[in-house]
């Protein structure tokens, strides 16, 4: 493909792209597919010679789009939101023809620069401390991981870092002691509403974790954990990470940080704060106080590219004292050292993997695009559409809402058996109509419904909460008989 082909299928993939968005609630938003269906759709091999763009392009609707469940049609309430905005998507097309890999500030510096401004510009919108700044000229600043899960971990092996090094510092009397005893007693802790990554990121680092429970309000139980904490402690454990929910999966549920931090801080034990979905409502003062005793925490984190308008990925990371990411992971081989070093940040040292696309671009484009205003607005709105239904759920004494709404989720249920609102998500789903996940609060089977597409409105409402309430009303008198 020349330069001037590559204009031609450029426009002709930008308004594909304009007709998809603008169009797909004409979409069935759950695919009808088989497993396995696709290879039947394109040839066993690899093409020998070169195929026409023309061909590639017929070949979306036919082999892609039966395939795709459409997670920025208004239908889909399921999961947690992912963003979708024009401005990002500019952005992808342009970090992608730089293709840089920005694993260290000479690898592209750009690449880094703005990833350092835009953490910045996005810790001091949404008032997180001055630690976490880097323009501040302490420890401190931000970095943009794949993920939520990513984060996890990445906080996790650096308070392992962290507590092994103190352990061997303070116990100078016994320097027997190696890091695989030290490692074979560390323990995590988390609230058992807390993302399943929380518990991968244990796993993965080969550590203990224990599942704090949670209060009536699904928040994490201070007291269990300051007794589970000095549990452990009394039985030669070794507590070394706690990781604090803001806006837990199933329903939303935030853990209290004003709570937990003083016990970390106590204890010592590094605290990760996870607020991969609600984090981004934090940019809006009135929720902010969600995270009141932020200043408690060692590592924040909350993904733009649920809820801010930038595209999938896009996970916001800060830690207050960066040398400890620095010292968790460096390995230092000459073909990736140069001259600048330790002047601004290599980000090789703040991730797992090595290779770094130019993520910040995209969080640049929104910023100035929508403005905090813009940004603000949408948050608002959103969860304004959520009360809507929140409101349509209340006026019908057939359903129950599980938890208070707060954002953009909401929890409901059939009142009586499980097994009601069971087959109702499954009536729901199998029509294609919308698209529904369940969840389990305490023994209660929940219908997880959240507004996540950045077009839904107040018609796309009324619209999923006919569906639920048809689907209702049959199943209820079903079950009469
Ligand atoms: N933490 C919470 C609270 C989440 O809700 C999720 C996903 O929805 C995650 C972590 C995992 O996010 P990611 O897919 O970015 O790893």
């Amino acid at each position: 493909m020349d330069s001037d082909e590559f204009a031609v299928a450029g426009r002709q993939m930008i308004d594909y792209v304009i007709h998809y968005l603008e169009n797909i609630r004409d979409r069935r938003v759950f695919p009808t597919v088989k497993p396995g269906y696709l290879r039947e759709l394109i040839p066993k091999d690899a093409p020998e010679k070169g195929e026409t763009w023309e061909a590639v392009f017929g070949d979306i609707e036919r082999v892609i789009m039966p395939g795709i469940t459409h997670w920025h049609s208004p239908r889909f309430n399921a999961f947690f939101p992912t963003a979708n905005s024009y401005p990002a998507i500019l952005a992808d097309i342009l970090s992608d023809a730089i293709g840089c890999i920005g694993f260290t500030w000479a690898a592209s510096p750009s690449c880094t620069e703005l990833e350092v401004v835009m953490m910045d510009w996005l810790a001091k919108l949404l008032k997180l401390p001055a630690e976490f700044l880097a323009c501040e000229g302490g420890k401190g600043g931000g970095v943009i991981q794949g993920t939520a899960s990513e984060a996890t971990v990445v906080g996790c092996l650096a308070a392992k870092s962290r507590k092994i090094k103190a352990i061997k510092e303070e116990d100078k009397e016994h320097p027997e002691i190696t890091e695989r005893d030290i490692l074979s007693k560390l323990m995590c802790y988390a609230s058992d509403q807390a993302h399943s990554s929380v518990e991968r990121a244990a796993l993965l680092g080969a550590l203990n974790i224990r599942l704090i429970k949670s209060n009536e309000d699904f928040s994490m139980d201070p007291k269990l954990l300051e007794e589970a904490i000095q549990k452990d402690k009394a039985d030669g454990l070794i507590p070394f990470y706690v990781v604090a929910t803001l806006g837990s999966t199933p329903c939303c549920a935030f853990d209290s940080l004003v709570d937990i931090g003083p016990i970390c801080q106590r204890e010592k034990v590094w605290l990760h704060v996870d607020a991969a979905y609600a984090g981004s409502a934090f940019i809006c003062p009135e929720f902010r106080h969600y995270m009141e005793g932020i200043e408690y925490a060692d590592s924040f984190n909350f993904n733009p590219h649920k809820w801010m308008l930038v595209n999938f990925d896009c996970s916001a990371m800060w830690i207050k004292d960066s040398a400890e990411l620095v010292e968790a992971f460096n390995v230092d081989p000459l073909y990736l050292r140069h001259d600048k070093q330790g002047l601004v940040p290599d980000y090789r040292h703040w991730q797992i993997p090595l290779g770094r696309r130019f993520r910040s671009l995209k969080l640049w484009f929104v910023l100035r695009m929508y403005g905090v205003e813009g940004i603000q607005g949408h948050i608002r709105q959103q969860v304004a559409l959520a009360k809507e239904f929140e409101q349509l759920l209340k006026d019908d004494n057939r359903f129950e809402i599980v938890v208070p709404v707060r954002m953009g989720l909401v929890c409901l249920r059939l009142k009586g058996s499980n097994e009601l609102s069971e087959k109702l998500l499954k009536r729901i789903n199998e029509s294609g109509k919308i698209y529904v996940t369940p969840s389990k609060l305490r023994e209660k089977y929940i219908i997880r419904f959240c507004v996540c597409a950045t077009r839904t409105n107040s018609e796309d409402i009324k619209y999923s909460w006919k569906v639920i309430s048809d689907f209702a009303k049959e199943i209820l008198e079903e079950n009469k008989h």
